[in-house]
């Protein structure tokens, strides 16, 4: 919304997850307190003393060629399936729907999380064997 608006005037640019500040990917991603929460959630098992609600910090994180191949996968899932559940949940506020319960939000995240881990253990994909034991020892 920071950036509609400098094409469109009197765009209402207030965030419409936490009411409280001006829309900017930064805010959104995940400066909100309604977003950092689902974030934190999500992220805080495998980030442990890393965690940030930082954009740079998070790209920083994401990018690290260096990081454990399982972790890095992990954290790099969960922020795209995080990053497009709150982009989703945003646009249907914007829409006119009403907006579902922050747990509700973060169980269905977890959920396709889970799905989707399941699978790539089921395809035995190459050093992902144990990536759902992984994300299991993770969910504190
Ligand atoms: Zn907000």
């Amino acid at each position: 919304m920071d950036r509609v608006v400098k094409w469109s005037h009197g765009s209402d640019t207030i965030c419409v997850l936490c009411n409280k500040a001006p829309e900017s990917r930064n805010h959104l991603f995940f400066e909100c307190d309604t977003s950092a929460q689902v974030w934190e959630y999500v992220v805080k098992g495998i980030l442990k003393h890393e965690f940030t609600t930082i954009w740079s910090e998070i790209i920083h994180i994401i990018s690290d060629k260096k990081r454990e191949k399982m972790s890095l996968y992990c954290i790099r899932y969960a922020f795209q399936a995080v990053l497009y559940a709150i982009w989703r949940e945003r646009n249907q506020i914007k829409h006119g729907e009403k907006m579902i319960p922050i747990s509700t939000l973060k169980r269905v995240i977890e959920k396709g999380i889970r799905n989707k881990f399941s699978l790539v253990c089921k395809k035995r994909a190459k050093g992902m064997g144990e990536l759902l034991q992984f994300w299991f020892s993770t969910r504190i």
